[in-house]
């Protein structure tokens, strides 16, 4: 392989976090054409928001917040149009952003590692743009990494070098799913599907399904699910949290983002946003309330070829239910694989990070990360990431 390019700025991920920090970047002067690259795996703009299922809406979510400079391309997400499926209006107005700011995101680019070259920081990333289809999802969703050794061989995608002087991560979380571990989840014979799987509701007409977890999402495919699923159980491993208000309790919000900021300070493994929110009960959820179908149970403790089971506890007898699915929305963790190399990860279970930047490195930021992980944080991230390489530079 030639010598790698060398930039000053590599940002990896085009997201809400890694746009943000990319016009400030622009904004503060700090980078011009050819010093600074983005890199997103992704086939088009829209970050996370382009995989998501076609029946989210905007609103049906929490609230997404602008891009900073937004405004000024007379874009706004509250005014966006909110009957068409939520992937499609973020990854139009990130694309309009994109242009409009000059953005020239190379996609798709998977970012394999970084590592600590000297005074550099090697970027390696495969270009997944010439793999014939097939091949690409062989790789699994959007280029994600293989699960299991016995999916087939990846192909070889022609691999790129970059050379950076500062690196920021905004690899979001999507790419990362998260599914707890119950007893008998091999043996299962029917489909385990993470909330990064689920395309639309259609897909379970007539089928059992079970839906694991205490969030929106979880909430929002009981609600989907409702009518089409021929049984439809609702499991979550926390009593939920129901808020006496339709929108999110913004003190309950600040509070839950103080402690994903005192565990990113520390190095320790992010806790869960939804267990410091609650859930608020919009007028759709407090009528499934009503009616009986938004009751969870609590979690079962072992899973067979078709069904759910509960043992007996106490009091409580042993129960079952049948299942052909299990819809896992259990949360995603945040995706940094491919910064392993840099042994970021304290043994404590996180990266310690502080106002978007890595206290192990000066020259790591992670956009997105932990109290930014929203798109309001996301959008902050990149004002207070691009000071702090300003006052680098
Ligand atoms: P992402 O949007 O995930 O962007 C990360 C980008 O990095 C992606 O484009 C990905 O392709 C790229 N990438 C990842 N790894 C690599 C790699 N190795 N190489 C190259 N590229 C890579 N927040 C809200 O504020 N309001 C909401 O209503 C809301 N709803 C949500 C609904 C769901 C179902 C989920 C899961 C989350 C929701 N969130 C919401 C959280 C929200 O998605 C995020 O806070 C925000 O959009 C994340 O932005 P991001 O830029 O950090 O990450």
């Amino acid at each position: 392989m030639s010598s790698p390019e060398r930039v000053k700025i590599v940002v990896i991920g085009a997201g809400q976090a890694g746009l943000s920090v990319a016009y400030y970047l622009r904004r503060f002067e700090l980078v011009a054409g050819e010093d600074f690259v983005m890199l997103d795996r992704a086939p088009g703009p829209g970050g996370a928001w382009q995989h998501r299922w076609s029946s989210l809406r905007l609103g049906t979510a929490h609230r997404v917040n602008d891009l900073p400079g937004m405004s000024e391309l007379g874009l706004s997400f509250d005014t966006a149009d909110r009957t068409l499926p939520a992937r499609e209006v973020v990854a139009d107005y990130y694309g309009r952003f994109e242009r409009q700011y000059e953005l020239r995101v190379r996609r798709p680019m998977d970012v394999r590692s970084v590592t600590n070259e000297g005074p550099d920081l090697l970027v390696r990333y495969d270009d997944l743009s010439p793999q014939p289809i097939e091949e690409q999802q062989a790789r699994g969703f959007f280029g994600r990494r293989r699960k299991s050794f016995q999916e087939p061989p990846e192909p070889k995608a022609p691999r790129h070098e970059i050379a950076a002087q500062f690196l920021v991560n905004a690899t979001g979380t999507w790419g990362s799913p998260f599914v707890p571990y119950y007893p008998g989840m091999a043996d299962f014979a029917g489909r385990h599907v993470h909330t990064s799987d689920f395309a639309e509701a259609e897909d379970f007409r007539g089928k059992n399904v079970v839906v694991v977890g205490g969030g929106t999402s979880a909430i929002g495919f009981m609600l989907e699910l409702e009518g089409v699923a021929a049984g439809l159980t609702w499991v979550s491993r926390r009593p939920i949290d129901w808020l006496d208000r339709q929108e999110l309790d913004l003190e309950g919000a600040s509070a839950a983002v103080a402690m994903q900021d005192e565990a990113a300070r520390s190095g320790r493994a992010l806790p869960s946003i939804v267990s410091g929110t609650g859930v608020p009960k919009s007028r759709r959820i407090a009528a499934g309330i009503e009616r009986g179908l938004l009751v969870a149970r609590p979690m079962f403790d072992r899973i067979a070829a078709d069904r759910v089971i509960w043992d007996a506890h106490g009091e409580s007898p042993a129960d079952e239910v049948p299942a052909d699915a299990i819809i896992w929305a259990t949360g995603f963790r945040p995706e940094l694989r491919h910064l392993s190399p840099l042994r970021l990860r304290e043994k404590a279970g996180g990266v310690t990070v502080g106002q978007g930047a890595s206290w192990n490195d000066p020259r790591i930021f992670l956009a997105g990360y932990g109290p930014q992980a929203s798109t309001i944080g996301a959008s902050r991230a990149g004002r207070m990431i691009a000071r702090q390489i300003m006052a680098m530079l």
